[in-house]
């Protein structure tokens, strides 16, 4: 073996500024403080209270619990503070046709048999007149229609142990929640609106940002989580944006809490009006709501009476409007500035999958931490995997609204007839003939999740994959319904999901 070592270098990044404190600039601090302030590593996190935060975000996937598990957060203490509840699926009402209603639930529908993809031993089945709905083999799907919740002990054996769940939480609160553990664990806060990004002149990188009244805060690393501006990645570094709206053409939300007018329900709601749709987020404490819309289809005076007029419960504050442009940073990271949340792009919350790209940016940025001679194939890396992500979602997100029936308005009309991009079209070609679904690196949504709005959307494929006639019809038929008869029982036992959180300790 040669005689070469792996070389300490005093190269060290030793100053992080996060610029911004909203969901993403907490997040950030919180998980970076906890592993890389080791005494001598400086985290600052700047904010400005006279900006403030975009202040929505409520809903989330299921990947949030090992984001919080990373910080060891108890969860009932998380969900007090953040007057959160549990969320197993997304209900989507009116997406295929009007009246249509289907859940796509976290979790796996059913158990493989013999290495065969339950949905395909389900679409056979229903080829012969049986089956059922594929919901009735879900477990989370089977908890969320009965209100009810039970949070799988560890060690729990199925059907009780296929509940996957995230949460609904404040995301006010939720920033709040990770300032506390960011500070108590070394984490620096400055306050001051920055007006000024300082530049090396030869290398171009961030040296430092400016406050009103002159005060410098210099780094080597910069996080740019300071919102759809991108104060540093784009005001400064002119990095450029990647518009996706003639896909995903939505450009604005009205956004209004109201109050609960019962048990918060364990799912989120997303209901189609006639050019975007309505989120509907209960917590302990209020329902979020939203009107995400097109401004090439609608006024905004309608769509805030739309809102109005379909909102559950009191209107517990104004109406308040969001505009956005969904698509993402060029790159996400450049320079010494990496940009997280927001700042690095927006996909509309149809699937709740914003702050999990926060997440992800976190993650993957801990995988290739930088010294300061930032390697640019390093930072290609990142930025690579960033835009997989974020395309991912982006085809996901967009499958809803091509996978429609409705041609009731010019929107949807539009929509359905409109050129997707490559990779969506290959993967709803495989699916149309044979309900074949092929996860490619590390997706974000997976199998069930294609199933589940595939079906949903009466996107049906021509035939079942060949490989499940292998098994044996009866003994399959009989072993998918042992399967819906557990999943249904076991729901019913369940609390209801007010009565799980105050029994755990969890309601505030
Ligand atoms: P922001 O919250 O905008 O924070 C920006 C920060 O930068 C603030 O602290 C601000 O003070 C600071 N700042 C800006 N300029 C300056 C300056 N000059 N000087 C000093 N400080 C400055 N995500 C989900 O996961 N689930 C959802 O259900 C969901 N729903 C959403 C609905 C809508 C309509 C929108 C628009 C977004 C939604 N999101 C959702 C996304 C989610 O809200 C964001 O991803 C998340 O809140 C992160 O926001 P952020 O921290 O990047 O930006």
């Amino acid at each position: 073996m040669s005689a070469r070592k792996v070389i300490v270098t005093n190269n060290r990044i030793d100053r992080i500024v996060v610029v911004g404190g909203g969901t993403a600039g907490w997040m950030a601090a919180a998980a970076f403080s906890r592993y890389f302030d080791n005494g001598r590593r400086k985290i600052i996190v700047v904010e400005s209270d006279a900006i403030g935060t975009v202040g929505v975000g409520e809903a989330t996937i299921p990947a949030i619990k090992g984001f919080n598990a990373m910080l060891d957060i108890p969860e009932n203490e998380f969900l007090r503070e953040t007057r959160g509840t549990f969320k197993l699926g997304i209900e989507f009402v009116n997406w295929g046709r009007q009246g249509d209603r289907y859940i796509h639930p976290f979790g796996a529908f059913g158990t493989d048999l013999h290495g065969i993809p339950f949905h395909q031993l389900w679409l056979r089945e229903h080829a012969r007149g049986g089956g059922g709905d594929i919901t009735d083999f879900s477990m989370s799907a089977a908890a969320a229609a009965l209100g009810r919740f039970g949070r799988p002990a560890v060690g729990a054996r199925p059907p009780v142990s296929e509940i996957n769940y995230a949460f609904h939480f404040d995301a006010t609160l939720y920033a709040a929640y990770l300032r506390r553990l960011a500070e108590r664990q070394g984490a620096i806060r400055q306050e001051g609106r920055i007006v000024k990004v300082h530049r090396d002149g030869e290398s171009g990188d961030v040296t430092s940002v400016e406050l009103e009244g002159g005060r410098l805060v210099e780094g080597d690393l910069f996080l740019d989580c300071s919102g759809f501006r991108g104060l540093l990645i784009e005001d400064a570094l002119e990095t450029g944006y990647e518009d996706w709206s003639h896909w995903l053409p939505m450009d604005r939300a009205i956004a209004m809490p109201t109050a609960n007018r019962s048990s918060p329900d364990p799912f989120t709601r997303a209901t189609a009006h006639a050019a975007g749709w309505q989120w509907r987020i209960p917590l302990q404490h209020r329902t979020g709501n939203g009107h995400v819309f097109c401004s090439a289809f609608m006024q905004e005076d309608e769509a805030e009476r739309i809102l109005r007029d379909t909102v559950e419960g009191e209107e517990l504050a104004d109406p308040r409007l969001i505009r956005f442009t969904t698509g993402m940073r060029r790159k996400a990271w450049s320079h010494n500035v990496v940009s997280l949340g927001l700042s690095s792009g927006f996909i509309e919350p149809l699937e709740s999958t914003s702050i999990h790209l926060v997440q992800n940016g976190i993650a993957r940025l801990f995988g290739l931490f930088p010294e300061k001679d930032i390697s640019p194939v390093e930072r290609d890396e990142y930025n690579r995997g960033m835009r997989e992500i974020y395309e991912d979602v982006r085809d996901f997100i967009i499958l809803h609204y091509k996978a429609t029936q409705r041609d009731d308005t010019e929107f949807w009309r539009s929509v359905r007839d409109m050129d997707i991009p490559a990779s969506l079209a290959r993967k709803m070609e495989l699916w149309r003939l044979h309900g074949r679904v092929f996860r490619e690196n590390a997706e974000l949504f997976t199998l069930p999740s294609w199933v589940a709005v595939m079906l949903g959307q009466n996107v049906w494929p021509e035939r079942y994959d060949p490989i499940a006639d292998t098994l044996d019809e009866n003994r399959v038929a009989q072993a998918m319904e042992k399967m819906r008869a557990g999943y249904r029982q076991t729901a019913q036992q369940l609390p209801p999901q007010e009565q799980f959180l105050r029994s755990a300790n969890a309601w505030a």
